[in-house]
């Protein structure tokens, strides 16, 4: 599935206890992971994420306090490193009514690492989220595997990508100089794109603008109204609204004067 797929399931409700998160490539791995943290700490009655409620914003500023990022530090994931994330999933959410726990490179957990997250999946409690990035789930064990939904992304065009980076990046440059006409500049090449490479562009300004809040290149009001922005062009092209349309559209959303 692609990112706008898992959208739509995301939307329709059913939230598991576990993901793997394979396919694709590295970025739009982390891009369906946060997508689904993003789902799990929404607000929102339907429709999860919203991209607009406080925890949705919270999450695209990447400092949400419910959604716990795991890193290895080595070059296996021990169970010593995972000791504190065991220690932190019996704790209820400070603001969201779940927590989540994202961990990447989850498929160089080494087995005693694995069998203790086995322990938690078998048991998890009922506010805890896990998503596991795994470029090779098949290093998990049968076990964890059958306890995870798995989420298979097609692959990403590598070429393609950075056509859509380069789009995203011109978009947040304009943002953050408040300038309409660059703005307008910037959404031009969009109506190039095709229903395969919309959602690509729009998850890579969600990223970049991630990177340009901590920066300090764009305000926390720029940010929300991005996020709102963006949240309706993911449902336009969930219903086959034309590249050309959305870019309109963004266009009118994101405008200064607007
Ligand atoms: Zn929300």
């Amino acid at each position: 599935m692609d990112l706008s797929d898992l959208r739509t399931r995301l939307g329709a409700g059913k939230l598991f206890h576990a993901y793997i998160v394979t396919g694709g490539n590295a970025e739009t791995r982390e891009s369906a992971g946060q997508l689904i943290a993003r789902a799990a700490v929404c607000a929102a009655p339907s429709g999860a994420p919203c991209g607009v409620c406080r925890d949705c914003v919270k999450a695209l500023r990447g400092v949400h306090p419910d959604i716990e990022t795991v890193d290895r530090t080595a070059r296996e994931h021990t169970v010593d490193s995972l000791r504190e994330v065991r220690s932190r999933v019996a704790v209820v959410p400070n603001e969201a009514a779940r927590s989540v726990f994202l961990i990447r490179d989850a498929d160089a957990m080494n087995v005693p690492a694995q069998n203790a997250m086995l322990k938690i999946f078998e048991e998890p409690p009922a506010h805890a989220v896990f998503v596991l990035l795994a470029e090779n789930p098949q290093r998990l064990l049968e076990t964890v595997r059958s306890r995870c939904e798995t989420v298979n992304l097609t692959p990403a065009p590598t070429r393609a990508q950075s056509e859509t980076d380069d789009a995203a990046r011109a978009v947040i440059d304009a943002l953050s100089r408040r300038d309409d006409l660059m703005l307008i500049r910037a959404l031009l090449p969009v109506d190039k794109l095709n229903r395969e490479t919309v959602p690509a562009f729009l998850e890579s300004l969600r990223r970049q603008a991630v990177d340009a809040f901590a920066a300090g290149k764009l305000t926390e009001d720029t940010v929300e109204r991005l996020s709102g922005t963006l949240d309706k062009a993911d449902k336009m092209t969930a219903v086959n609204v034309s590249a050309v349309h959305i870019a309109a559209w963004m266009l009118s959303s994101l405008c200064s004067e607007a």
